[in-house]
């Protein structure tokens, strides 16, 4: 007869082994959540820093298995490729070149791709949801807008404002500042900070302040990879349902819908607890 003594070790192996259960755990969250979205990723198009065109990240994206993207090039106040000294429309019109052909390549493979950008503030960042090059256009007030103006302008058209990274530190981030109040959201989980393939950024404890930050404001939470070429790390938000554009995602996000983060590797419930 076993003894409950004897029952301990097989009971550790079946149960205790870490790597197996989060094996399982994660077939069955993308099987619960079927749709993921990149909502981080630039292209060597618009983003100096990017190595990847639209075109091959799209290809990219569609392989790993992503429902969808947005493209967020870097802005005339971060890291861009696009001349700074072009008249506005022009600028803009460049600007949208690796979205553009991310989402050629997009339509032809079955990618959903969605514009979107991140505006620098002197290092501080934001990515900027729901609108499109018309719009931009049409407001060039967007150039000079401080923090607080970018949010009326954007969030005013039905877009939506994330805090991209708010406690990452770098050479280029002189210091992390905080707009609870000129946010709509704040990207919880960026896998260049937790994923175990990044080469740079690499400091999980950025995701862990950002969630807290995120709960205590009660602002809700994305995930991204912040990817800037092919070797996709597989971040993303995660939903039940395909959405049927970015202002579907909007919505999804700003009413609480039932949808997961994470940063390839591991998987957290909306309020960025880990499952
Ligand atoms: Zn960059
Ligand atoms: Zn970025």
């Amino acid at each position: 007869m076993l003894s409950a003594r004897n029952l301990i070790p097989f009971r550790r192996r079946r149960f205790c082994d870490k790597k197996k259960v989060g094996r399982e755990m994660n077939t069955d969250i993308r099987q619960r959540y079927p749709y993921l979205y990149e909502t981080h990723l630039h292209t060597s198009e618009a983003s100096a820093c990017a190595r990847s065109t639209g075109k091959e990240m799209a290809r990219a994206c569609k392989e790993y298995g992503y429902t969808g993207i947005f493209v967020t090039d870097h802005n005339w106040g971060g890291n861009t490729a696009i001349d700074r000294g072009l008249p506005w429309e022009e600028w803009v019109e460049a600007f949208g070149q690796g979205y553009e052909h991310a989402k050629t390549e997009g339509d032809r493979i079955g990618l959903d791709v969605f514009f979107g950008y991140e505006a620098g503030y002197c290092g501080t960042e934001f990515l900027i949801y729901g609108i499109d090059t018309a719009w931009m256009k049409a407001h060039p007030q967007l150039q000079e807008a401080g923090v607080e103006e970018q949010y009326r302008l954007v969030h005013g058209a039905g877009g939506l404002v994330v805090h991209a990274h708010p406690y990452r530190e770098a050479d280029y981030i002189r210091e992390v500042r905080l707009y609870p109040e000129w946010v709509d959201g704040v990207e919880g989980v960026n896998a260049a900070h937790s994923n175990s393939h990044s080469k740079g950024h690499a400091h999980p404890e950025y995701d862990a302040r950002a969630i807290a930050y995120a709960c205590a404001n009660k602002l809700p939470m994305s995930a991204g990879s912040d990817i800037h070429n092919t070797q996709l790390f597989g971040g993303g938000v995660a939903f039940r349902r395909r959405l049927a554009s970015a202002e579907d995602y909007i919505k999804a996000i700003l009413t609480g819908e039932d949808y997961v983060l994470t940063d390839g590797e591991k998987w957290y419930d909306r309020l960025g607890n880990i499952i």
